[in-house]
């Protein structure tokens, strides 16, 4: 029998494989997805936040424990552990050689990446890279790995792991690591989270899914059901507003719209709905999704002009562009006067000042509900372009209530042997917001954690058995 076995294949399942393996355990892990497609939503990711208190490597000035902890307090509104959260802020400062022992290479934040040349340690070749680097990694350690295995349920003996089930085939182990992500990729229950809204929409139907399909949320259900402690809510996600044109999975971050800010964004009766220069983009773009998800068809559209062009990352497909407002209000199917009512009078608030998109600047509207408090400038240079946008959800937040040991809990007696890392369990410190790189933060610090104490309760085990 294997000693720890890891249900999962992105960066949460491979920190807990290789830390096991690493304390010496046997180790099984199992991909739900065939080997082209393993890595999950870490595949697609791109950076990490770090804290450090001066400048690390690739990390400029310092980004301190209290500022990482602010930020965090801030974007969840109060809504995580604080213990928690600390521990995950304080791993993420001295992590960086492990993941450059198991292959990671780093590289400077890149210009238009959302600011974050001080807080983000970016993976040279993104996501993909880094998860094929902790795999050959897994591999050469000897960790055994298998593909197209999705475990669709748990044998429990109360709170302790027993083995593991794919279809018909049982896989016991002496301990286990649940690291197999959120619920995003289930379309009906996210329809179940969702409902239906009061125009009689399931606003869910609109989403699209930034990451992988096979985050389908079968164990976290199963273990909701068979009593593990929950946390988070089941409509709480990252989710950010990207091109309408995006594939239904996996378009991942090149179909994200960075534009939000410059401009303005309209619903489909082109009214404006929310501040769209409240805050540094990285602070916000990830209310966008949930701003549009509530719009009627869940649909928007950022409108920018010419001088808006060469500030934001350029998204994959260009957009649709025009010579006049009323050209563009009949490209992107927009009522037209309604259109330009809401531009002029928006064009007629912006109050003069020094644009600098560098800072909060003094560009904001007067007397314009709702406001745009930074970096608006009129839409009056042409071509003007819109991008339409839909929800994106990037995660899911619901999870499994978990301590510092990372053991899953049942009415707060924590498994002997069960784990939990990655999404599965994110939302302990995120119940809501995001900061950009905490996810990776989260499931770095909680894979091994997984890792390292399902590796000693194994040894436990093993050793108690040969007693
Ligand atoms: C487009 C995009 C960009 C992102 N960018 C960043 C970023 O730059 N920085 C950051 O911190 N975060 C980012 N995130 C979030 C980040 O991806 C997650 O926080 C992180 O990857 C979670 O890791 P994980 O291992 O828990 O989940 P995942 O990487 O999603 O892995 C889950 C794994 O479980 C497998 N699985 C699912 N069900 C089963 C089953 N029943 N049996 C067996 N296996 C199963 C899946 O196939 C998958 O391999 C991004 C996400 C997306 C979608």
């Amino acid at each position: 029998m294997v000693d720890v076995l890891v249900i999962g294949g992105g960066n949460a399942a491979l920190c807990a494989a290789l830390t096991a393996r690493e304390a010496g355990a046997t180790v099984l892990m199992l991909e739900a997805s065939p080997r082209a497609w393993r890595g999950g939503n870490s595949q697609h990711t791109r950076n990490l936040r770090c804290m450090h208190d001066e400048p690390q490597d690739v990390l400029i000035d310092a980004y301190p424990e209290e500022e990482f902890w602010q930020d965090l307090l801030k974007v969840t509104g109060g809504q995580t552990d604080e213990a928690l959260a600390r521990l995950v802020i304080r791993a993420s400062s001295g992590v960086r050689p492990w993941m450059r022992r198991h292959g990671v290479h780093f590289q400077p934040s890149l210009s238009g990446a959302l600011h974050t040349a001080r807080t983000n340690a970016f993976f040279m070749g993104g996501g993909k890279a880094l998860v094929n680097a902790y795999y050959r990694s897994a591999e050469q350690l000897g960790v055994q790995l298998r593909y197209q295995a999705p475990v669709d349920r748990i044998e429990l003996d109360g709170e302790r792991f027993v083995a593991a089930w794919v279809g018909s085939e049982r896989i016991p182990a002496r301990s286990c690591v649940l690291a197999a992500g959120g619920f995003e990729s289930n379309r009906e229950w996210l329809r179940e989270a969702w409902g239906r809204n009061e125009r009689g929409e399931y606003p869910s139907d609109q989403f699209l899914i930034r990451g992988t399909r096979f985050n389908t949320g079968t164990l976290l259900r199963f273990m909701l059901d068979a009593g593990a402690d929950s946390v988070g809510e089941p409509t709480q996600a990252h989710m950010v507003a990207i091109d309408a044109r995006a594939p239904l999975y996996d378009g991942g971050i090149c179909t994200r719209i960075d534009c939000v800010s410059l401009g303005v964004v309209v619903n489909r009766d082109a009214q404006r709905f929310y501040d769209e220069g409240e805050d540094f983009w990285p602070k916000r773009y990830a209310i966008w999704g949930r701003l549009v998800a509530q719009q009627p068809g869940q649909t928007a559209w950022s409108i920018i002009d010419a001088k808006a062009v060469g500030r934001f990352m350029p998204p994959v497909f260009p957009g649709t562009s025009a010579q006049t407002l009323s050209e563009l209000a009949g490209a992107l199917g927009l009522p037209e006067p309604a259109l330009l009512h809401t531009l002029q009078a928006y064009n007629a608030a912006c109050r003069p000042g020094s644009f600098d998109h560098t800072r909060l600047d003094d560009c904001r509207t007067e007397g314009l509900s709702p406001a745009k408090s930074h970096w608006a400038l009129p839409i009056d240079k042409p071509p003007f372009t819109g991008y339409a946008l839909r929800p994106g959800v990037t995660f899911t937040y619901l999870g499994l209530c978990t301590d510092e040991t990372a053991a899953v809990r049942f009415g707060g007696r924590a498994s002997p042997n069960l784990y939990v890392a990655g999404e599965m369990m994110a939302g302990n410190v995120l119940g809501r917001g995001y900061t950009a790189g905490v996810g990776m933060s989260i499931g770095t610090a909680f894979g091994r954690i997984a890792g390292q104490r399902a590796a000693w309760s194994a040894q436990g085990e093993a050793a108690h058995g040969a007693a």
